[in-house]
């Protein structure tokens, strides 16, 4: 199938999106049940935990978007996939701006308080 793009890291761990895709918005209306964002502030790690596959697929932690790229305008809830946001100035920084919100957030991957 030539349209057919394979990916992701059980396929292939250094395999990426070009930035046009990796870009875009997410369509969530083939979504209708979903009513929150998911995204990344950061991505990649501090850490270089034995059976972790971030820090070779996805390099130390960098900046990645800010809350208004993630956040839709029809909720205010969002869900935040970042691998370990604590270590990133840049991710303190989005929480600290999240603090002063109405945005319900759930950060529902690692929180390394001691970095
Ligand atoms: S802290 Fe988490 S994301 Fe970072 S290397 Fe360890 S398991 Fe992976």
């Amino acid at each position: 199938m030539p349209n057919v793009e394979k990916g992701d890291t059980g396929f292939d761990i250094h395999k990426k999106l070009s930035d046009e895709i990796d870009n875009m918005y997410p369509d969530y209306t083939i979504y209708p049940a979903c009513d929150y964002a998911v995204g990344f502030l950061t991505r990649g790690c501090i850490r270089n935990c034995a059976w972790c596959v971030v820090p070779k697929k996805e390099g130390s932690i960098k900046p990645y978007k800010k809350v208004e790229e993630i956040a839709r305008k029809d909720t205010n809830k969002i869900i935040f996939l970042d691998n370990n946001v604590l270590a990133s100035s840049f991710g303190i920084s989005e929480i600290e701006y999240l603090t002063k919100s109405n945005y319900k957030v759930d950060f529902n991957q690692g929180l390394d308080p001691v970095w």
